[in-house]
């Protein structure tokens, strides 16, 4: 067992936040989950809140917070184009303020403090596939602009406090990544694939479904994370956390046809404004420096997620 740490995880009651808390919880860490539920649900983390080592706190991380702890996992932001537009605002202000206030947090206790950046800080990259010096081409006034540009600033925001104030910090860039706990409505390919397959409606491909993406099936991604956390203190990243698989969409979708045995006909829509046309990790660095890389394949981490939506919906 490693040494217990008091640990911090925003957005902890959203997806990938459920199972870093599952994770850290059963190595016997104390867990604070913290969520404003804006995408979270309580439901993810039910099977926690027995527990002693865990605890759930409803706060939202544009407002300053007074705890102590050991380290942070900063995942408070809504991640699906669908949600993170709903409000841009707000998104902008998850990002940048939360960002602000965890850095805050961390500096007054010398907490360690991981930021869940993303692949869309390479916006629709012109450098294929992503390495972590590849600067992005993201359109700063787009409707993804509140994501792209707020994770894009919360990582400035890291670096100057780990320049400034030596900061402990860990930023990793996460690409699509999917599994149990998705939101059936939350409007992300693997999870609108399945749920169309399973209720039998046609399936929705944006575009002609060439744009590529790699899907990383969410243990792996949180083996990542932890290893990142626990690396020696000059790793602090940026550094891609995703599977190199590259998909096209339509692949995607024939190949949730066939898991699914659906009959479910393909219906093409138009391609939102800015949705990358490609997107596949170089993940040297993590394989180099974290001794990771994903071991789930697709077919694999689709069957545990259908038999998940076969189950929620
Ligand atoms: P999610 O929407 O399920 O989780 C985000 C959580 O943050 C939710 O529980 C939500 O309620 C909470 N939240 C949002 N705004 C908040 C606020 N102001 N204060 C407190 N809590 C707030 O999404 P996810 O897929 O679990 O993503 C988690 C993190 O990983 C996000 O930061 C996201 O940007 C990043 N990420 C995810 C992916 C992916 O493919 N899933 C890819 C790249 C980056
Ligand atoms: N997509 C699609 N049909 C859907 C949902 C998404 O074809 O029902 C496409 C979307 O246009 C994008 C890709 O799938 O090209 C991944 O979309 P998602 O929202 O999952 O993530 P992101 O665009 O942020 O990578």
């Amino acid at each position: 067992m490693p040494p217990r740490k008091r640990i911090l995880i925003t957005g902890g009651a959203g997806f990938i936040g459920s199972h870093l808390s599952e994770r850290l919880v059963t190595e016997g860490h104390d867990v604070i989950c913290l969520d404003n539920y804006f995408t979270g649900t309580k439901d993810n983390i039910a099977p926690l809140l027995e527990n002693p080592n865990f605890e759930l706190m409803r706060h939202d991380v544009t407002f300053p917070l007074y705890v102590e702890v050991d380290e942070i996992y900063n995942l408070a932001c809504p991640a699906s184009p669908i949600h993170y537009q709903y409000d841009p605002v707000q998104t902008t202000k998850t990002s940048v303020h939360g960002a602000i206030n965890m850095l805050g947090l961390a500096k007054r206790t010398g907490a360690k403090i991981f930021q869940s950046s993303t692949s869309e800080v390479y916006g629709d990259p012109t450098v294929h596939p992503q390495t972590e010096d590849y600067r992005g081409n993201v359109n700063p006034i787009g409707p993804r602009a509140c994501y792209d540009e707020g994770k894009r600033c919360a990582e400035t925001l890291f670096f100057d406090y780990h320049r400034q104030h030596k900061l402990k910090i860990k930023v990793a860039r996460i690409f699509n990544t999917y599994g149990p706990r998705m939101r059936p409505d939350d409007g992300r390919v693997v999870s609108n694939f399945i749920v169309q397959a399973l209720r039998g409606e046609p399936i929705t491909i944006y575009g002609d479904g060439s744009q590529t993406r790699s899907f990383c099936y969410v243990d792996d991604l949180v083996e990542g994370f932890v290893r990142l956390m626990d690396s020696a203190d000059d790793m602090i990243g940026p550094v891609n956390l995703g599977n190199p698989g590259e998909f096209t969409i339509k692949q995607l979708a024939e190949l949730v046809i066939k898991m699914t045995g659906a009959n479910s006909e393909l219906v093409y829509e138009p391609l939102p404004e800015d949705d990358p046309l490609q997107r596949c990790p170089d993940i040297s660095l993590a394989i180099e420096k974290l001794d990771w890389q994903p071991t789930i394949q697709l077919e694999q981490g689709l069957e545990k997620t259908i038999a998940y939506f076969a189950e929620a919906i």
